[in-house]
């Protein structure tokens, strides 16, 4: 590692062992804020005295506390130690130290982001941190925007929120035409039109936009706009869809119970043998899509899954609908799930070589095309819970409010949040967080992107380690990013087989407190072409509708010291090895 810009500065240790300069600067904090509340209106006489302090009943409630704090930190003794490097479990691990003090820092002071009138400062740091992750995925950090939500799946919310919103104007103008003027634009193209078309079709047929209001599905009456529509355009209108691949995380299929969509307007787009969205699958389903008479709400790419870390040809995704928009003026919102894998953005404008494959880098350099995208700092941001964000590529499609034209108009300096977030109240403390880890360890190449980029190499390395003394391991490809996968089994094993000695081998992990490892089910419905070529791989008979793999997530960043990848890739092989002889 270069020792100029080594990044463990950047985070407590294991052992602890930034902890005297750590200690001085949580002290700093709490400095500044009694020096703040001291100074500020110096001629406010104090509310507790030197005599209320030492008094009996002050004093017992203050040992009432400290015996209150002491179970509470005795309890948390017993917490899930997921700062180790023996942690490899789920998308969590060390804390950034930029991000604990901004978060502490921020929290003391107790903003509520909902409004700049309940938040100064913390309303400036959103603005501010949106920019940088903006700037980080590719975005004009100038005219991109978003927030901070409590995570990934209210980001994901946020993000049908728009669309649904966008499309509905578009839907209520196509209604509109049809009713008054006898103008009957085809659903799926009125459906799309843009906001060009839309500005265009006001203004020749003289709509005024606030009437748009009574031909609304959402503003509306969803039951009553679709009995018009029908009627209007002599068809039979049945809502519109989301295009989401089968890799999804739940968030989606939540996401259509909550906006009313039915979980039938969930049409998931088919994998390929790598686990990733198969685009001549898409292209069908927007064809489909077409041809029923189904207005596509948005078509969503994943930037690393959460249950493999894959990442989905978002460029060739986009390039499927550049191609509808260019050729038949057909504008399809395409969202990014990038909770999991948006960070990984911060290696591609840098010198990482051979950590990103070409395929992935062009997927995640077109990112900055999409509508919107979902990002958490609470994954790879090395950033406390909870901390999420939304963001869009430009104003226009974030604005979520009213038929007052929003997309006009771009908003100038700090908004209040209120009318455009899902949530109401918000913590200033994630935000604040992000920002100094931006602003410190920095979200560019030579910053979390190296932290990532060590991440990646270090799963490779194990990959490459454990292959070589275990043959009972069967890692699942490609395994292209900081997770890994694997089926424990001989060659010639059954599918039910290798699942039922690899769920054994996880309760072992179960019972191990020395490592925390996850598990995960993939089903033949969803991931067909990978488990045929995973149980190929081991010449297995597929004999199961389920794929049960043990789960590493690299996120440690300590990872990368050969001395401790080695010590513990040793322990776990020889873990593994006498637990297998045992479950045989
Ligand atoms: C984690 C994750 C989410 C949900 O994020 P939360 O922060 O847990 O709400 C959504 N999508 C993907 C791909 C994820 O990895």
């Amino acid at each position: 590692m270069n020792s100029e810009s080594d990044y463990r500065a950047y985070f407590l240790g294991p052992k602890s062992e930034n902890q005297a300069w750590v200690r001085a600067e949580f002290q700093s904090i709490l400095g500044h804020w009694f020096r703040w509340r001291k100074e500020l209106f110096p001629s406010d006489a104090p509310a507790i005295s030197k005599k209320d302090r030492t008094s009996p009943s002050f004093l017992i409630a203050r040992e009432k506390m400290a015996q209150g704090l002491e179970e509470l930190t005795n309890l948390l003794t017993a917490e899930i130690p997921k700062f180790t490097p023996r942690y490899i479990g789920h998308m969590v691990s060390e804390l950034a130290l930029p991000a604990l003090m901004g978060h502490f820092a921020m929290l003391l002071h107790n903003p509520n982001n909902t409004s700049q009138e309940a938040s100064t400062i913390g309303s400036r740091i959103e603005v501010d941190v949106i920019a940088m992750l903006a700037k980080m995925l590719g975005f004009d950090p100038e005219i991109a925007t978003g927030h901070i939500t409590g995570g990934g799946t209210v980001a994901n919310f946020e993000a049908v929120w728009r669309a649904r919103f966008r499309q509905d104007h578009w839907l209520s103008l196509t209604l509109y035409l049809a009713e008054n003027l006898g103008v009957r634009l085809d659903l799926f193209d009125g459906a799309h039109m843009g906001w060009k078309r839309f500005s265009e079709l006001l203004d020749l047929y003289k709509v005024p936009i606030d009437d748009l209001r009574g031909y609304s599905a959402v503003a509306g009456n969803p039951h009553d706009f679709a009995e018009r529509i029908s009627k209007a355009l002599g068809i039979k209108y049945r809502g519109p869809i989301l295009l989401v691949p089968e890799n999804k995380h739940f968030s989606w299929s939540k996401a259509t119970n909550i906006f009313g969509f039915g979980e039938q307007a969930f049409w998931p787009i088919p994998l390929d043998a790598t686990g990733k969205s198969d685009v001549a699958e898409l292209q069908k389903l927007i064809e489909k899509a077409k041809d029923e008479h189904r207005p596509i709400s948005m078509v969503v790419s994943v930037a690393g899954t959460t249950e493999t870390g894959e990442i989905d040809p978002i460029d060739q995704t986009q390039g499927i609908l550049n191609a509808a928009l260019a050729r038949e003026r057909i504008d399809i919102w395409h969202h990014i799930d990038a909770a999991y894998g948006g960070f990984m953005c911060s290696m591609l404008r840098g010198n990482h070589p051979n950590v990103l494959n070409v395929g992935n880098k062009a997927a995640l350099s077109a990112i900055a095309q999409a509508h919107s995208v979902t990002i958490d700092p609470h994954k790879l941001g090395y950033v406390p819970y909870a901390c999420g964000a939304i963001i869009t590529r430009d104003d226009q499609t974030y604005s979520v409010s009213g038929f007052k034209a929003p997309y006009l108009e771009r908003q100038l300096g700090v908004p209040d949040r209120w009318s455009t977030t899902l949530e109401g109240s918000r913590s200033a403390a994630g935000a604040a967080a992000t920002w100094l880890t931006g602003k410190t360890l920095g979200f560019d190449s030579e910053g979390i992107g190296r932290v990532i980029a060590d991440t990646i190499l270090a799963a490779r390395k194990f990959k490459k380690d454990i292959g070589e003394t275990l043959p009972f391991v069967h890692f699942l490809a490609p395994s292209e990013t900081n997770i890994l996968c694997f089926s424990i089994c001989e060659h010639g094993w059954s599918l039910n087989k290798a699942n039922n000695i690899t769920q054994k081998m996880f309760e072992r992990f179960e019972k191990c407190p020395e490592f925390s490892l996850s598990l995960t089910t993939l089903s033949i419905e969803a991931h067909n072409n990978m488990i045929t070529q995973h149980v190929a791989g081991f010449s297995g008979q597929l004999d199961s509708d389920k794929l049960v793999l043990l789960r590493c997530v690299f996120m440690n960043p300590f990872w990368q010291d050969p001395d401790i990848s080695e010590k513990l890739t040793h322990e776990i092989s020889e873990k593994m090895s006498s637990w297998f002889k045992e479950l045989l």
